[in-house]
């Protein structure tokens, strides 16, 4: 079965993956997209500048100068396994308005902000602005802890034990708080919590 689907990203990719390792001008690209997108849905190619653009941000093409890109499929596929270049970072936490999509707290609560990956790394997901998001703080920090739930739960074990010890209440209500929690959702019952 042949698959007829086609976008102008996909468009755009194919030329470029055909046209490996080579600064590429916009005319030539252009050119060739606008062409190809006519003789294969008969439509008009609008925008393709941001369609290119677009690429340039999600980190496929590198801008080698104005109006030039060039793609390169070793780097490629390195990088995405890589962290947000700065120019990514910089699109996604103006679209998410510079705030955490959780809370909504942002830079005028003096609040940090992180880029986190929404599929994490370690599961495949790759550096693109549609896998990124924006976190403050402490929502980065219980997205890892939810990750790795086990070592959350040894963590809250080893903090609510330091706050009996130092007797601590506020502590000590805070960790039982958790781990109840984690007892309530029955998530690593296996990790023994004498209260
Ligand atoms: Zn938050």
């Amino acid at each position: 079965m042949i698959n007829n689907k086609i976008t102008q990203e996909s468009l755009i990719k194919e030329f470029y993956i055909n046209n490996p390792n080579r600064d590429i001008p916009h005319k030539e690209i252009v050119d060739w997209v606008v062409e190809e997108w006519k003789k294969r849905t008969g439509e008009v190619f609008r925008d393709s500048d941001r369609a290119i653009r677009k690429l340039s941000q999600n980190g496929f093409l590198i801008k080698i100068s104005k109006g030039v890109y060039k793609y390169d499929p070793t780097l490629q596929s390195q990088r995405l396994l890589e962290d947000f270049t700065s120019n990514q970072k910089k699109f996604i936490l103006e679209r998410d308005g510079y705030k955490c999509v959780i809370c909504g707290r942002g830079r005028e609560n003096g609040i940090e902000l992180h880029i986190d990956h929404i599929k994490p790394k370690e599961f495949g997901g790759q550096a693109t602005v549609e896998n990124g998001q924006t976190l403050c703080a402490q929502h980065n920090f219980q997205k890892k802890t939810l990750k790795q739930t086990e070592t959350g739960k040894k963590m809250f074990i080893r903090l609510y034990e330091l706050a009996k010890i130092e007797g601590n209440q506020e502590l000590i209500k805070f960790c039982t708080d958790i781990l109840e929690t984690f007892e309530m959702h029955n998530i690593n019952g296996h990790i023994e919590w004498r209260k």
